[in-house]
This record gives C-alpha cells, structure tokens and sequence, in this order.
C-alpha cells in the first residue's frame, strides 16, 4: 500500500496519480531512477528506490542504508581493534627484548 506524498491518501497499487489531488504517485517517480543510477536499493516498505549511501529511505522515512553501514562500521572497529592489540603486544615484546 502507497500513500500521497502531498496529502497522504491511500493510493491503490497500479495508480500513477493520487486520486484525491491528482498528484503523481511514488512508482510513477521512480520508474526512471534505476536507470539512472543501477546501484539503487528498493525501500522494503514503500519500493521507493533508494542511495545506498542513504540511511533512511527519502519517501516513507524506512531504514535502509543503516544496518548495512552499522556492520561496515562494526567491522571496520573490529579490525582496527584487532591491529592495536597487535601493535601493543609487538611494542610489548620490543620492550622485554630492549630492556635486557
Ligand atoms: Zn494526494
Ligand atoms: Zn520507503
């Protein structure tokens, strides 16, 4: 199910245009941005296609972009954790072997 974008009404899948203001509908939208950029994620919710640089989808507000980019950033700290533990460890054992 879709809603206006300009009033909100209910808009019956298969419509281009709200029936209430006569404004075009979000499929109408998008029917020419996949081309445009084939990187394109559709929203889950609304089928709105979406940046995937985007966390939230522009048309119904639905997360899209951010549990993808959160395990990216979780990774990303992982690994960087991952490669101070091992440089500490490294500047540990330097120690003992300096210290002698
Ligand atoms: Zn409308
Ligand atoms: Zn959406």
């Amino acid at each position: 199910m879709e809603e206006c974008r300009y009033c909100l009404q209910v808009i019956p899948i298969g419509s281009t245009t709200c029936p209430k203001c006569g404004k075009p509908t979000h499929s109408q939208f998008n029917q020419q941005v996949p081309g445009a950029n084939p990187n394109l994620i559709p929203c889950p919710k609304c089928g709105s296609f979406v940046s995937p640089d985007a966390r939230a989808c522009p048309s119904c507000g639905h997360d899209v972009g951010a549990p993808k980019r959160a395990k990216f950033w979780l990774i990303a700290f992982i690994l960087f954790a991952v490669a101070l533990a091992i440089g500490q460890w490294f500047n540990y054992q330097a120690h003992l072997i300096s210290g002698r």
